[in-house]
């Protein structure tokens, strides 16, 4: 779960990034952020992240109380939660098989347990046959599959897809964007930052609109289109 109470951002230069947000996310929800550029969306998934602390207010998330938490304590808030980035962030000199076992190694997971888990993600997301390759010999749609698994490796309550499309084909985008629904259907919680409409309108669901760092909009909205109008437009 994700708890924002009254929070604020002011970054040293006196930017005032988000004020006074107050959000749930709920365990199993799924929420699309959007917003235009410089509307706070990326402040908010760094202080979930714990990678920006509040200035004031409180954010709890996956049950850790953020402005309390050491910094020792932080690697075990970000192992309950898998990121996904616009540019994938591969490691381009191992396989797709030793990007995602290298999540599990660094916490040192048992070898057996690895051997087992790393294919069952990446068949999660229909790239079995690509265990051997490197990140260069796939397209950007399955690197994005790729980091999907490594996301998902570690069993992590939350995912946060920060413009997870952003860099692909439409067509790809939307089976991308299907892959998070199922699973969040699988009960994960997903919180997806994304600049195209089109998807939202597609997908329908939570919408949490962002304007000059404060929530504008957070309703659910239906899912409007049809996969054949998704693809003639
Ligand atoms: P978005 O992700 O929606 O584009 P951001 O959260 O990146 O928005 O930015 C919100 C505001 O904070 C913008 O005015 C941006 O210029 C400012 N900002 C973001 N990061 C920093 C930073 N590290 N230092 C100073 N100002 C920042």
């Amino acid at each position: 779960m994700v708890e924002f109470e009254n929070v604020s951002v002011t970054y040293e230069n006196g930017v005032d990034a988000l004020n006074n947000v107050s959000l749930k996310i709920k365990d199993g929800e799924f929420a699309f952020v959007v917003g235009a550029s410089g509307a706070g969306k990326s402040t908010l998934i760094k202080l979930i992240l714990k990678e920006v602390s509040a200035t004031s207010g409180n954010v709890i998330v996956n049950g850790f109380k953020l402005n309390k938490l050491k910094q020792r304590k932080i690697p075990y808030l970000r192992r309950t939660i898998g990121v996904v980035f616009q540019d994938f962030r591969l490691i381009p000199n191992m396989t797709v098989y030793d990007n995602i076992a290298y999540v599990l190694r660094v916490i040192d997971a048992p070898q057996k347990y690895i051997r087992s888990r790393v294919p069952k993600v990446i068949a999660l997301v229909g790239l079995q046959d690509k265990l051997k390759c490197y990140p260069r010999e796939l397209s950007g749609g399955e690197q994005q599959r790729v980091a999907l698994a490594r996301a998902l490796v570690n069993d992590p309550a939350l995912i946060i897809a920060d413009e997870p499309t952003g860099n692909i084909d439409p067509e790809l985008s939307f089976q991308i964007v299907r892959l998070l629904k199922e699973i969040n259907n699988c009960g994960t919680t997903v919180l997806m930052v994304t600049h195209e409409q089109e998807l939202v309108e597609y997908f329908g669901g939570r919408t949490i609109a962002m304007k000059n760092g404060s929530v504008v909009f957070d309703q659910i909205l239906p899912g409007e289109n049809t996969e054949e109008e998704y693809y003639a437009n």
